[in-house]
């Protein structure tokens, strides 16, 4: 089994507070949130860092990333914005060696908040962030199938 933490979370064999799964990638909370939210999108396959990503797999997460981001500023979550960022290799600040894209919902006027995230990163009521998300996305993929919804 490989040492990777993230592998290890993919295969169920660490915790974490899943939000979305497909065949190709994974996303769950951050266990050391910047913002309420803080959300990774990974690939399933060990890739250590962009170099070793397939350009399909990369697409699929920010696909996923795009959709979560869409998903905190529904109704459920009501985030207004989302900072979306890959820290690619030790050079750019990468510290677990599997490729992730952060997903960071924003608030008008969290400023303060948000600098002081950077700092504390404290995980609040991750059970309960967790499922705000994936009830945003459930509402997506309604507002999908549904012809009297204008998704824009
Ligand atoms: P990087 O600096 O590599 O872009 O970000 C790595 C992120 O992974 C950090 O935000 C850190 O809090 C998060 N992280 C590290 N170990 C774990 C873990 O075991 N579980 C979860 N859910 N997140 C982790
Ligand atoms: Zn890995």
């Amino acid at each position: 089994m490989s040492e990777c933490v993230f592998c290890l979370i993919v295969a169920g064999a660490a915790p974490a507070h899943r939000v979305f799964e497909d065949d190709t990638v994974c996303a769950f909370l951050d266990i050391r949130p910047i913002a309420r939210g803080h959300t990774l999108v990974i690939p399933k396959s060990h890739a250590t860092d962009l170099s070793g990503l397939d350009a399909e797999t990369g697409a699929e997460l920010f696909r996923v990333g795009h959709r979560i981001a869409r998903a905190v500023q529904g109704p459920a979550f009501a985030a207004d914005g989302a900072n979306l960022l890959i820290n690619d290799g030790k050079a750019a600040f990468q510290t677990v060696g599997h490729v992730h894209l952060h997903v960071l919902p924003r608030t008008h006027g969290d400023k303060f908040r948000f600098a002081s995230g950077l700092v504390l990163r404290r995980s609040h009521e991750p059970e309960r962030v967790a499922a705000a998300i994936r009830s945003g996305l459930a509402a997506l993929d309604t507002a999908a199938t549904d012809p009297d919804t204008d998704t824009g």
